[in-house]
């Protein structure tokens, strides 16, 4: 977390918006005081959210064009689902996770997390529960949910596919030369290995990883540079 983060919080910032070869937008936002990547994917004027971390209202009025009808957290930190209680609220969508950490997360959001930072709201009980092989669809787009545990027990990834093929939203299960820590609570280093090999064998190299935080990566160059896949 740099001090710049720190002092100013988060502002919700728009730092990019890529428009696909399909047609399909994804769009990407920080929130969060410690700079989470909340994403945007928009198919056929439908849109899924990933990871609103805070700032639901103003997410949603930046989609206001769009009709934004799930939101899905890749893993149960304060610091991507304590907006969604807000942007549900403001837009009709429904939210889905995987099972494994929603009741974490119903305990801890809306309290200080581990770095002590308070998050505004508690996240809401999920209409969708998702595990291993569910699909997400927006409308032309597919999303395979992969479960990824070790940086939380119950977080996933989710692969595209059909107009989203090349895209996989990883979370804080993979970062740019780097994975998610494990040394939280729930965190578990042989299940981050275990998911990591896993992830390498699944996803294709060229694949761009949307990470939770930071820069975005491809599968291939992780495998390439990091020590983690060996
Ligand atoms: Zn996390």
């Amino acid at each position: 977390m740099s001090n710049a983060a720190n002092e100013e919080g988060c502002k919700l910032l728009h730092e990019r918006r890529i428009l696909l070869g399909t047609g399909d937008e994804l769009r990407i936002f920080c929130v969060s005081p410690i700079r989470t990547n909340c994403y945007a994917y928009i198919s056929k004027g439908e849109c899924l959210v990933v990871d609103p971390g805070d700032k639901g209202k103003e997410i949603a009025e930046a989609l206001a064009e769009t009709r934004v009808t799930q939101v899905v957290a890749t893993h149960g930190h304060n610091d991507h689902v304590s907006g969604v209680a807000a942007l549900l609220k403001a837009t009709g969508a429904t939210f889905a996770m995987a099972k494994g950490d929603v009741a974490w997360a119903r305990d801890h959001s809306g309290r200080p997390d581990h770095f002590g930072l308070a998050y505004g709201s508690s996240m809401p009980y999920p209409d969708r529960l998702l595990a291993e092989g569910d699909v997400v669809a927006v409308g032309d787009a597919r999303f395979t949910v992969y479960a990824a545990p070790g940086h939380t027990p119950g977080g996933i990834v989710l692969l595209g596919s059909a107009s989203a093929s090349g895209y996989c939203f990883v979370g804080d299960t993979i970062f740019r030369g780097s994975y998610g820590r494990c040394d939280l609570e729930g965190g578990d280093e042989a299940a981050m290995s275990a998911t990591l090999h896993r992830l390498a064998s699944i996803i294709p190299g060229s694949t761009l990883l949307l990470c939770g935080h930071g820069q975005f990566t491809t599968m291939a160059a992780e495998v390439a540079s990091t020590p983690f896949y060996d």
